[in-house]
């Protein structure tokens, strides 16, 4: 956990955050990696040898790959082919082969992003495919791991988790596990603009997706991992707002994150910039700003999109 301090002065709060890029691939997704692959071993879903098959924003990707090595698995991963020229290099710096697919094709089209995963999984003999998105082995790894190292490093302090909701396993986990040790913290969400978890949550309608930059939060299509009643309230954030908050986390705090910790930042600041009395904020950064050197750390990159 760290404190900041120059992104957050002013705002009459403290923020701590959880710095997950320290984790050994370099993501807060090495612990769900590790965790779906463990029992999955442990209960004979999975043998060594075997091949796991995933989708993923390429950071569950790096941990399973980690397992595989470690393991003796073999790791085949659908990415979507607009996933970070880093994060792919790494991947395949691991050994892992990769299945690069269209991310603006629909959930629906068996050619997707969502759906190719579960499709060579199922044509493939041997092969064990983890579903993170639907996996709650996926919250639980944080239950038993994000939350309470929080819950011990914050000395049971805390009035608020805010932080990104992707397959929502590190916000469900950890949530969970931080309200059974005290009900009155508040967990916030922080969803992209262009996914379908805003409205859901806020309406209980589907809401039609759209196109998006930031890498790893939301999604297309509501999934079965986030468990939506421990969620308080959710935001909805911009590419631009999570972006420039990426780069000012650099260039204030020295922490180089990624787009999603951008999106973190942001929300504890939005929901700082709303209370009337001092609070205690946590948010977790998921991974380094290291993966996002040609994107958000470019500022060719970054005129283009008309960020700057
Ligand atoms: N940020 C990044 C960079 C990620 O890769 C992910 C994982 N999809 C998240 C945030 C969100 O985490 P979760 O899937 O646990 O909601």
């Amino acid at each position: 956990m760290v404190r900041l301090n120059r992104s957050v002065d002013g705002l009459g709060c403290e923020v701590f955050a959880k710095i997950e890029f320290l984790n050994p691939m370099g993501s807060v997704k090495d612990r769900i990696a590790r965790h779906m692959i463990t029992q999955a071993l442990a209960d004979g879903r999975l043998h060594a040898g075997d091949l796991v098959v995933e989708n993923s924003s390429g950071n569950t990707a790096m941990g399973l790959a980690m397992m595989a090595v470690l393991e003796g698995l073999r790791c085949t991963m659908v990415v979507r082919r607009q996933t970070s020229q880093a994060k792919l290099g790494c991947l395949r710096a691991m050994g892992v082969d990769l299945v690069l697919v269209d991310g603006e094709l629909p959930p629906e089209d068996p050619e997707s992003y969502n759906q190719k995963a579960k499709r060579i999984a199922a044509a493939t003999p041997g092969a064990f495919f983890p579903d993170q998105h639907n996996n709650r082995e996926n919250s639980e790894a944080h239950y038993l791991t994000t939350g309470p190292e929080i819950w011990q490093q914050m000395e049971g302090r805390i009035d608020y988790l805010v932080a990104g909701i992707g397959t929502g396993g590190t916000i469900c986990g950890t949530g969970r596990y931080l309200k059974e040790q005290d009900p009155s913290i508040k967990v916030i969400a922080v969803d992209p603009e262009g996914s379908v978890f805003y409205d859901h949550f806020h309406t209980g309608c589907h809401g039609r997706p759209g196109r998006y930059l930031i890498e790893g939060l939301g999604d297309e299509e509501i999934i079965g991992c986030p468990d939506f009643e421990l969620i308080d309230d959710m935001y909805r954030v911009s590419d631009r707002e999570a972006f420039l908050a990426a780069r000012e986390l650099a260039r204030m705090e020295a922490i180089l994150g990624g787009g999603s910790s951008g999106a973190a930042l942001w929300g504890a600041r939005t929901l700082a910039a709303s209370l009337d009395s001092a609070a205690r904020i946590v948010t977790i950064f998921p991974d380094s700003g290291t993966r996002y050197l040609s994107t958000i750390f470019s500022d060719t990159w970054m005129r283009e999109q008309g960020f700057l």
